[in-house]
């Protein structure tokens, strides 16, 4: 067997049964009893529906990720790859546009295989759990739009990278880096403005108790907060959630409706000041750096690969081409991702410690932080009592226990002080 195609095979099947020990690992902890913590927010009813939750996802996920590894394998060995390729390139398109329509088709299977289970998660268990709001015209409308999306986004990027590589030479990777770059840049510049309004509605905040303390919380920081957004989170889940995006003049921060109808004030101004504390610690700029350095790595490896005989030979390819070698190196480059997405979770779990530890020193109180923390478990019907390697593997918020016991341990001073006093002591904004 050729030497790239056991990579790949045993780097899907190790990630995989990797995967599978841990859901089962974690599907063992659901036998659990309720920790002290929980006591006062689940009663045993909404504790065994969490448990029930729990078990139904873990088990879909289990499915869902088998279907794919078979999918993927029996795709692969059949010769689809170079089935696909032969039939595009039998239409005689421009070679640009060839692997535009070699890569779509496969993006599009792709989605096509996943559309009854997304059908599935969102109109048999979510619904069963009571958090399903989407309306089939909802859904069927997202999935046109993020078809759109992909199309109009995607298209030129995939177009320029492959033009980039077919003609750029040596430094074809470098060029790519930087397009790649801008692009990213340019999404992260209009998602807030752009794209996300036209999935959901933002309104903003209405005056009153609420958006009072939030401002007046907001400038004890010298955080410039232009507006406070009240997205209908309610129209697809009852889930709730809050969130920040962008940055300069667009940074947005976004409080999901279902988060405001069953929070207080002062818990739901903690939620905030732990989304502002990631911006103030710089998580997001962390994030876009991290994510356009892992990229100029991608290209780096992909341009030593992509003339390779022997990966297009793991794979049954009569064709040696450029769109191919992307998807192939993809493909080889899963045990990489995998570990990289580990350190991502690891990264992302460290900073939620930090936004938290913001947001209590800065709220100068620990209370409604925790009391948010509960209600949002009880509520989203949250594992309390996730496995190490589950939570090591896959989570990229701290379990909510760790979070509330870290929290508990952080010195609140002078919580008397009002937030008017705290502005001249903060000082300059980091
Ligand atoms: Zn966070």
């Amino acid at each position: 067997m050729n030497f790239y195609a056991v990579i790949i095979l045993g780097a899907l099947l190790l990630e995989y049964g990797l995967s599978l020990i841990a859901d089962i690992l974690n599907l063992r902890t659901l036998n659990e009893a309720l920790p002290e913590e929980f006591r006062e927010v689940f009663d045993p009813e909404a504790y065994r529906k969490s448990q029930e939750y729990t078990r139904t996802r873990i088990r879909f996920g289990i499915l869902t990720s088998t279907v794919d590894l078979l999918v993927i394998l029996i795709f692969w060995f059949a010769g689809g790859f170079n089935w696909l390729d032969v039939t595009v390139r039998a239409w005689g398109l421009h070679p640009i546009l060839t692997g535009m329509t070699y890569i779509g088709s496969l993006l599009l299977l792709k989605a096509i295989l996943s559309l009854p289970f997304n059908i599935y998660s969102t109109f048999v268990i979510e619904q069963r759990f009571g958090f399903n709001k989407t309306t089939p015209r909802t859904f069927i409308l997202d999935l046109i739009k993020g078809l759109g999306l992909a199309f109009i986004l995607g298209g030129p990027i995939l177009a320029a990278v492959l033009a980039l590589f077919e003609y750029g030479g040596g430094n074809a990777w470098l060029y790519c880096w930087m397009a790649s770059t801008l692009f990213t840049l340019f999404v992260q510049f209009i998602a807030p403005t752009w794209i996300m309004p036209l999935f959901n509605k933002f309104t903003p905040l209405q005056p009153g108790e609420l958006r009072d303390r939030i401002v007046s919380y907001a400038k004890s920081l010298q955080f410039g907060l232009q507006d406070i957004f009240v997205m209908d989170g309610s129209k697809r889940s009852s889930k709730s959630n809050a969130f920040f995006t962008g940055f300069g003049k667009h940074k947005r921060i976004a409080l999901f409706d279902t988060l405001i109808a069953k929070h207080t004030v002062d818990e739901l101004v903690a939620v905030l000041a732990h989304e502002i504390g990631h911006y103030k610690k710089k998580h997001i700029l962390q994030g876009i750096v991290i994510s356009i350095l892992h990229m100029g790595v991608i290209f780096f490896l992909l341009s030593h690969f992509l003339n390779d005989r022997g990966l297009f030979e793991a794979f049954f390819m009569q064709h040696v081409s450029v769109y191919a070698g992307l998807i192939f190196f993809g493909m080889l480059y899963t045990p990489i991702e995998f570990i990289v997405s580990i350190l991502l979770h690891i990264i992302s779990r460290k900073h939620e410690f930090e936004a938290d530890r913001f947001a209590v020193e800065t709220t100068r109180t620990r209370g409604p932080m925790i009391d948010a923390l509960k209600k949002l478990s009880r509520d989203n019907l949250s594992h309390v009592s996730p496995h190490p390697l589950y939570v090591f593997l896959n989570y990229s918020h701290p379990p909510v226990l760790e979070r509330i016991r870290h929290i508990q341990n952080i010195p609140v001073n002078g919580a008397e002080r009002t937030l008017l006093e705290e502005s001249a002591t903060i000082g300059q904004p980091r």
